[in-house]
């Protein structure tokens, strides 16, 4: 039998039994081992109604000031409240109060209008919904709570990108020491929309790193209502940037991308991540090793095209991209010795995919010659030289929650909401109670970037 004591300082005082609790004592078994689950939740809730009864029985006592006269205030009537808490569904029944004076009415409590839940279960709610579906998240909520309230994916879905909307109307926290220098990071992906006639979202992502290793991921689905140029303005306020911080950017190729941030306030010229660049040219070393050597003139053609790849890495991370067509022409000027390689489909052939991934990289030269630096001299002077980080933020913020594998689609608004829930699960600021800090399995700086 579980009975709760109410204890004071005048001593004990009332008792109420909770609950009975039979378990065997044959231990034969070993699911006979303690309390079950379900009888865990019973118990929650059993106990939380004795607590949530024994609250409103001291709130019913108070006599709130009248708020525009100051007179006393007297109960005018009982209104029930029905809650969803994380331990059940709770009703409270509260006295609504009437100034003697003035007659104006009083609500002794100050709760938000309308409210169905504890902003505990709100958060809970939201940071499984960031963590998993919202059918997944509405199962383990009922299995390991005894919320029986709310529980339906619809109304997760709901709760959660009402935290996403609230969210975004908060105000950075500036900290109290000032960085002296932030790298801003942006990039872009997609995810699939469930609207009529248009197949992908972009969804652009981010972070932001201080040199003490405090770091913050921001993102927003484009035209859906959260201003990605506000967001990174807030966002570099809150790792605290000054006028005197000196900033650094880094992103992809697009210049859509590089406005953002100038309008962002991030007005320093952004670099081209060498994350970007290296991807590119490890992938143009795999094609040129999986090349043929099955006659003598394939095996010298080979021989000049790997060389030539890794020269054409080296010239561009010394900053000398300008003579990278030099290596391209090279490797194109051999590959005639490829010709008809016995591959079955053209498309299948190395030598086709090298002739195809070469035109893109000598594209992507060309277009991006103006963003590129010489990233042997950064790395040496010990400055970073791009983010690798990007890739892992993208893929923890957007694709493993949003996967594309998954099937899922999502709508322009929600996605943008839930990416905000996300963020701030991310950063640790999704309300105080749940706000740890977690590491998500693919990022690759793991204790020095959640350190701050
Ligand atoms: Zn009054």
């Amino acid at each position: 039998m579980l009975r709760l004591v109410k204890t004071g300082a005048e001593g004990e005082g009332a008792c109420t039994d909770v609950m009975e609790i039979h378990r065997p004592d044959d231990l034969g078994d070993i699911a006979n081992l303690g309390l079950t689950l379900a009888e865990a939740k019973r118990l929650l809730a059993g106990i939380q109604r004795e607590i949530v009864a024994a609250q409103a029985r001291e709130h019913a006592v108070r006599r709130p000031d009248c708020s525009r006269c100051g007179g006393v205030c007297r109960v005018k009537d009982y209104r029930d409240h029905a809650v969803a808490t994380l331990f059940g569904q709770v009703t409270v029944r509260l006295p609504r109060f009437r100034c003697a004076a003035c007659g104006g009415l009083e609500a002794g409590v100050g709760w938000p209008s309308h409210c169905r839940s504890t902003p505990e279960l709100d958060r809970l709610r939201a940071h499984f919904s960031a963590l998993m579906t919202y059918r997944t998240a509405a199962d383990l909520l009922g299995q390991m709570f005894p919320v029986d309230a709310g529980t339906h994916h619809e109304t997760l879905r709901r709760h959660t990108l009402k935290v996403g909307e609230a969210l975004s109307g908060c105000a950075a926290v500036r900290p109290e020491t000032p960085a002296s220098a932030i790298m801003v990071t942006l990039d872009s992906t997609f995810i699939r929309s469930c609207a009529e006639g248009e197949r992908h979202l972009e969804v652009r992502v981010g972070n932001v790193e201080t040199q003490s290793g405090g770091r913050q991921v921001f993102g927003a689905v484009a035209k859906a209502g959260t201003d990605i140029r506000a967001l990174i303005r807030r966002i570099l306020d809150a790792v605290g940037r000054t006028t005197d911080t000196a900033l650094t950017a880094f992103t992809d190729g697009c210049p859509g991308l590089r406005r953002i941030l100038a309008d962002a306030g991030v007005t320093t010229r952004p670099m081209l991540d060498w994350f970007h660049v290296a991807m590119r040219l490890q992938h143009l070393k795999q094609i040129a090793n999986s090349l043929s050597t099955d006659d003598p003139a394939r095996v010298a053609a080979k021989a000049v095209i790997v060389e030539e790849v890794e020269r054409l890495h080296w010239r561009i991370w010394n900053g000398k991209a300008k003579d990278a067509q030099t290596s391209i022409d090279r490797i194109r000027a051999v590959m005639q010795h490829f010709q008809g390689e016995p591959e079955g489909r053209k498309s299948n052939a190395p030598s086709w995919k090298l002739w195809i991934a070469l035109h893109a990289l000598d594209s992507y030269l060309t277009g991006q010659s103006a963003w590129l630096v010489n990233y042997a001299e950064r790395h040496r002077a010990g400055l970073r030289v791009g983010t690798a980080i990007t890739e892992g933020t993208a893929n923890f913020l957007v694709n493993r929650r949003m996967n594309k594998s998954q099937q899922m689609r999502w709508s322009r608004r929600g996605a943008d909401l839930l990416l905000q829930v996300r963020c701030a699960v991310y950063n640790g600021t999704l309300g105080s109670g749940f706000g740890q800090k977690f590491q998500p399995a693919n990022d690759p700086y793991p204790l020095t970037a959640t350190a701050a």
